[in-house]
Order: C-alpha cells, then structure tokens, then sequence
C-alpha cells in the first residue's frame, strides 16, 4: 500500500498545524490549526467574519491547497487536543471536506463552540466523540487509534493511523506526565506495545517545541507544588492577590482555586475564555469546582464583581484572570491600565502561572503588561509554571519506545528542528534518509 505523508502547516513555525496522511485510498489529516500571532499583528481583526484565502495569504490558517495532490478521499478530520494551534482552522477549512471531525469529548466541545461563533462559513461536518483507547476503522484497510498522552491541557491524545505497512504515529502535543493533577497519565505502555506489534511503526510526527532544551519536562504535580509553595508564602498578606494562567489550561486552575481556599480567600474566575474553558470542564465533569465558584465572562459582570471584592475586601478574594501574555484585551491588561474597578495598591501581588510565549508580540505585550502592573505598585511572581512540550530526555524515550522507521520533526522553525536532527542522529536516524526535515505543503513519500 502507498503511504504518504503532506506536511501541510506547523513546519515552519509553531502554529497552524495540519498535516495529511494518505493510506491506499484513505486520507486522514491530523489538526486543523491557527497561527494566532499572525492575526494579532493586525488591529481590529476579526477572523469570524473572514473568508479562508484571505486568512492562508496572511499565513494565519494552514495552506490546505496541497490536498488537490493528494489521491483519495478524506475519512476523518482529527484534531488532537483545544489548542488553538491545533482547532482554530477548523471553522475556516473543516467545509471543504466531506469528512466527519473525530475527537476526544473535551476537545470536540471546543470544535462545537468555534464552529457555532463561525459567521462566514457554515460547518456541518459529523462531530464524533472518541476517547482515548478507542479506534475507529478508515476504510476497509486502516484504523485509527487514540492514545492517551499529557499536556497541557485536558483529555490530549495522539492519534495513530494503523495500516497494512505500519503505524503512522503523530506526536503533537505533549510532555511524559506520569503524576498529572487531571486525567490519566501518559500511556508510554501503549506506545511500546504499538513499536513492536505488527509491522511495527513505519512514521513518527513530533512535536519538537522544545526539543532543544535538556533533560526531562516537570509533572504538572511540580507546577502545582511551586505554586503551592508561593501561596503559602503570601498566606498572611492582608492586601490583593490577583493569578492570572492559560485559561484553557484546566489543572492550573484547578490548582488555583483549590489554594486560594486554603489560604481563606474565595477564588473567582474573571475573563471570557476563563469562563469558557472552565465552564465546559466542568459541564463535562472533567473537573469539580466548589459549587460557589464564581465565573464571568462578560464586561459588565466582570466590572459589577471587581465592584463588589472592592466594598468588601480585597483580602477576603482570589481573582484569577485572563492575561498572562499581556493580551491588549484581556483582564490583567485593564487592570494594570487602571481601566476595571479593581484598584491595585502597593505591594499587592500579581501571580503568573504561566512563561512568557518566545514570540516578540507576546515579550513586548507582556513587558508592558508587567510594567503597568508594576507602576501601581504590584509585587510580580512570574514563571510558576512547566511547559506541555517534551524536552530532549522525553524525545529520546518515545524514540526508543516506537523505533519508528521514518520520523518527521514539526511544531518549530527549521532552526528550532535542529536539536532534534541531532538527537535523532545520534541514535541512527539519518537527515535525508529516514529523517524527513520538512516545510509546510511538500509530500513525503514513505512506501510505494
Ligand atoms: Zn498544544
């Protein structure tokens, strides 16, 4: 059987990932996703009301004319977890095929809310449910199969395309989390079983985010002992306390909120994506907040409960917020500019669970996010965070688990590919030959 893989976005940069996998006569593409910083860039726009051409030119969607080279019919539409780098595309391309959108229940919950904001297109694909553990039949001669794995957001799978010539495994995203606050751990059990069952694995797509950066990613149970360890520390603090973390990343949260109870504060989650993300953990019961949790989206109720912690005591509460890459509009951002009804005094503390995205946008909105914060006298607790990417020890673990036979670095810049081109090398692989360093819409042929 032919197997060819079309690297169609996310080869270039991290963002907008896509990629095909052709199997005989049955095509699967992995992610549908959005380069958020090349929208940004621009003032004032908004993509919902976009048409997808305008959005390829500007390179914030993936360019899917590639799959006019691709023979066979797309069966399933799979994107791996809520990252926006992942689904964002999906309200803009997802219409094009006639394929249903297979995903874990979280994320297809996701899929569901962007298709629904969508005003340009109308998305009526299948959303199907599947769960990590289960597999689906692609044609009368290929399955698709979902693996559990950690990042940093909840119910992440990787899914692998098993066909009569080997496992097609694709990586992104995730880091080996064997103690996560939420879910189960990573099923390395799985991955090696499917290294040395059958055929074996003919492809390995990896996300090489953080590839060049030594040793083994913290568990998310590090992160939450940090952030626990910073509480503590400002327990006795009688002023404001603000958090702000990646809205969608559910156990932060959870971890958040759980310690503002223990150092006698009510927590509350202010900011739309915050309710949103949090909103829908918790309506799928992935999470169990305090049933008095309060959660607001909306500017005025935002600005009616900023209104309420300042009559009765900024001691008394834990506003966790949106922001914490200094987003012109999100909550932190106001407040730091004065613009909510919180007032900010000296020596309040401000809390970033969350690192800075290495992207000029973000380091500049974030510089002047921290400043702002930082000329009312905030005190700032930056970094209590780890990443949702696996550094090197972690590449070398799931090579040894698949021993695949070809391997296709993605999720970076070509300089970003490098570290793991040595990697790779150093345990036999060879540029050119098994180890396929690719751009965005180029095809890789892997059997005939
Ligand atoms: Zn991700």
């Amino acid at each position: 059987m032919e197997v060819e893989i079309a690297t169609i976005g996310g080869y270039e940069a991290v963002g907008r990932q896509m990629t095909a996998v052709r199997a005989g006569d049955d095509v699967v593409i992995f992610d549908m996703g959005l380069n958020l910083s090349k929208v940004l860039i621009h003032d004032n726009v908004e993509t919902e009301r976009m048409h997808s051409l305008d959005l390829i030119d500007m390179g914030a969607i993936p360019d899917d004319r590639v799959m006019s080279d691709l023979e066979g019919d797309v069966k399933a539409i799979v994107p791996t977890h809520g990252h926006l780098d992942h689904i964002g595309a999906i309200s803009k391309l997802a219409h094009r095929y006639d394929a249903p959108i297979v995903a874990s229940p979280f994320t297809i919950e996701l899929v569901k809310q962007q298709i629904k904001s969508e005003e340009k297109f109308g998305v009526q694909n299948d959303l199907v449910k599947m769960s990590a553990g289960e597999t689906m039949s692609i044609g009368e001669r290929n399955e698709l199969e979902f693996v559990n794995v950690t990042h940093s957001i909840i119910d992440a799978i990787n899914p692998v395309l098993h066909t009569p010539e080997g496992a097609v495994v694709y990586g992104l995203d995730k880091r080996m989390d064997h103690t996560p606050v939420i879910g189960d751990p990573i099923d390395m059990k799985r991955f090696r079983e499917i290294g040395r069952e059958g055929e074996g694995v003919l492809c390995y797509i990896e996300d090489c985010t953080n590839a060049g950066k030594k040793g083994r990613t913290p568990s998310e149970s590090v992160a939450r002992r940090h952030l626990k360890d910073v509480m503590t520390s400002i327990e006795d603090y009688d002023g404001g306390i603000v958090a702000t973390t990646f809205s969608s990343h559910i156990a932060r949260v959870k971890s958040l909120v759980e310690f503002a109870d223990d150092i006698g504060r009510q927590p509350v989650l202010l900011g739309r994506s915050m309710e949103k993300y949090s909103g829908t953990a918790e309506r799928l019961d992935f999470v169990d907040f305090p049933e008095d949790l309060g959660m607001y989206g909306h500017r005025k109720s935002v600005d009616r409960t900023f209104k309420r912690i300042m009559n009765e005591g900024k001691e008394n509460f834990f506003p966790i917020v949106t922001g914490h890459q200094g987003e012109p509009r999100a909550m932190l951002t106001r407040m730091g500019r004065g613009e909510t009804p919180y007032e900010l005094d000296d020596g309040d503390k401000v809390l970033f669970s969350a690192r800075v995205i290495p992207e000029p946008t973000n380091e500049g909105q974030r510089y002047q996010s921290e400043k702002l914060l930082g000329m009312q006298g905030a005190r700032i607790y930056d970094d209590i965070h780890v990443s949702g990417h696996l550094r090197s020890e972690g590449h070398y673990e799931m090579l040894d688990a698949l021993q695949p036979k070809n391997v296709i670095p993605a999720h970076q810049s070509l300089e970003g590919f490098a570290p793991y081109v040595d990697l790779a090398e150093d345990m036999g692989y060879k540029a050119g030959r098994d180890l396929h360093i690719t751009r965005n819409g180029n095809m890789i042929q892997l059997t005939e």
